[in-house]
């Protein structure tokens, strides 16, 4: 140790980061950590948490339509944007304190500042200081993907959705993944006229087709304006401050503000890498091990950097199974089977384990089991919406394989089933299960 400052160098004070810097820690490491931008990374500053919050916010247009059937007059409701956007990002602030402070708490000292890789052993900060360590952690996130057309200079990413002076009365998206429907779904439940340009027929592709399926349903019903087989040919500026979107041969799309959700990109270039001879895969994201540790011995890497599973729950997975292995004399990695997941649209929907085509193209014959039903919520609802849950099944065993759902509180009742298709349990022990009635969770135990 003598010989470095710091046991422990990491760069990137995100999800991932955090939970690597304050277990290593724990753990007796004597620890720093450099933030460019702000402590808490994109899950808390500028995803998960204040996405979350904002549908929470869009959620009361629908609830205050359905109250007047439940005998209640509310008079003058409208909505304000500001209002929201500074209520989420005061918040905002408030977490970023908390995990300043969970850091200062474990003497994990922080510099608030870019940093680079100099060497095996060595980082620069962008303030000019160099410092050793004997381990570095690169968790530096990733960051959108941008496309090249003329004019995309004029389209904004979700890092600016946080922060819109106004709210777009005409919002087009781009792309059909996570992002994408997620603020199509918040910013058509808060009143703004939204389309979403996809450059397939397929959305959220890695989730159920049918489940998908069901939620587009809803989703075009609810009056989100879908344009497949799209791409974006040139963005221009008008006069009046609106962008007029050019695609296709179809006549140029007026809008207020273009989003782009493409995917994300980890952040590796002009990082220093090379320095120390860190090998690159595909999107320029970081070569790890089971371990996370990269070709050069003194390196590792978690969380989307690696591009492994843009998640936080799995980025944090990874931190902490690094600080455990490296600094706790306890090595061990991170299982990647069955992790649950869930797209906050609206309504959300969620999976764990294998989609039907995928569990088809493992095992031939599988049972699938489904409900198809109407939420009691629902029932003021001036559409028809209908949720759909889907077992997917082990023909002979009767291992469940596959959880998929689309409705309300999906996200929810999800995580506790996910329980079950780690465990490796069967249909018979939901089967088994008293159901709570009235509930939607009881589909899960009803399924025919
Ligand atoms: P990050 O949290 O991105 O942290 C990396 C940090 O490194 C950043 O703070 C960055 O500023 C810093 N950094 C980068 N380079 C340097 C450098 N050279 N020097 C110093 N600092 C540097 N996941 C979910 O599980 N659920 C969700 O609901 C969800 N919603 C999302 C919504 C949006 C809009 C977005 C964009 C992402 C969402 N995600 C969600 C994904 C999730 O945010 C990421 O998977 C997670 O934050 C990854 O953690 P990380 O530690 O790898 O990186
Ligand atoms: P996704 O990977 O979810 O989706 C990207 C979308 O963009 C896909 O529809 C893809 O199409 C399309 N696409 C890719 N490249 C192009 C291109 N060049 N031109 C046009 N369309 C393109 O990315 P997001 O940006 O939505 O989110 C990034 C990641 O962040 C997610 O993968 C997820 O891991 C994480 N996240 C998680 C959330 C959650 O857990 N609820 C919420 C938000 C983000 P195709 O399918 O054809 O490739």
């Amino acid at each position: 140790m003598a010989d470095y400052d710091y046991d422990l160098f990491t760069i990137g004070a995100g999800s991932g980061g955090v939970r690597a810097s304050r277990v290593a820690a724990s753990h007796g490491a004597k620890v720093a950590v450099a933030e460019e931008y702000r402590v808490g990374g994109t899950c808390v500053i500028r995803g998960c948490v204040p996405k979350k919050m904002l549908v929470y916010g869009s959620m009361f247009a629908e609830e205050l339509e359905h109250a007047h059937n439940f005998g209640w007059t509310i008079e003058g409701k409208s909505f304000d944007w500001p209002t929201l956007r500074d209520f989420v990002n005061a918040d905002v602030d408030r977490l970023e304190g908390l995990y300043g402070k969970t850091l200062e708490n474990h003497e994990v000292e922080v510099f608030r500042e870019r940093a680079t890789i100099t060497g095996p052993h060595s980082v620069k900060l962008a303030s000019g200081r160099e410092l050793t360590a004997k381990v570095i952690l690169v968790a530096t996130g990733a960051r959108p993907a941008m496309p090249d057309f003329p004019g995309v200079e004029h389209c904004i990413t979700s890092n600016e959705m946080f922060l819109l002076g106004e709210q777009p009365k005409r919002l087009m998206v781009v792309g059909g993944g996570y992002i994408a429907l997620e603020f199509a779904g918040i910013f058509q439940a808060l009143g703004s006229e939204v389309t979403v340009v996809n450059r397939t027929d397929r959305i959220l592709r890695g989730y159920d087709e049918q489940i998908v399926e069901r939620m587009l349903h809803i989703a075009m019903g609810r009056g989100i304006d879908f344009r497949m087989h799209c791409l974006l040919d040139k963005v221009e500026k008008a006069g009046d401050g609106c962008l007029r979107v050019h695609i296709g041969e179809t006549n140029p799309v007026e809008v207020d503000q273009v989003l782009i959700a493409i995917g994300r990109t980890p952040n590796t270039e002009g990082l220093g890498l090379e320095s120390a001879g860190v090998e690159l895969g595909k999107h320029g994201a970081i070569k790890v091990n089971e371990y996370s540790r990269t070709n050069c011995e003194s390196i590792y890497a978690v969380g989307d950097v690696t591009d492994r599973v843009q998640l936080t729950p799995v980025a944090i997975r990874e931190g902490h199974a690094f600080a455990d292995s490296v600094f706790g004399g306890n090595p061990r990695t991170v299982n990647y089977d069955a992790i649950p997941s869930a797209v906050f649209s609206q309504p959300p929907l969620a999976g764990v384990g294998l989609t039907e085509s995928e569990a088809r193209r493992t095992y031939g014959p599988v049972k699938v089991y489904s409900s198809d039903f109407r939420p009691m919520k629902n029932i003021f609802s001036p559409h028809p919406e209908r949720g759909l849950y889907k077992m997917i099944c082990d023909d002979t065993s009767g291992k469940i394989l596959g959880i998929h759902m689309v409705g309300p509180e999906s996200a929810e009742i999800l995580q506790a089933a996910a329980v079950a298709v780690k465990a490796g349990l069967t249909k018979q022990a939901f089967d088994d299960t008293v159901a709570i009635h009235p509930s939607m969770a009881e589909e899960l135990v009803l399924l025919r």
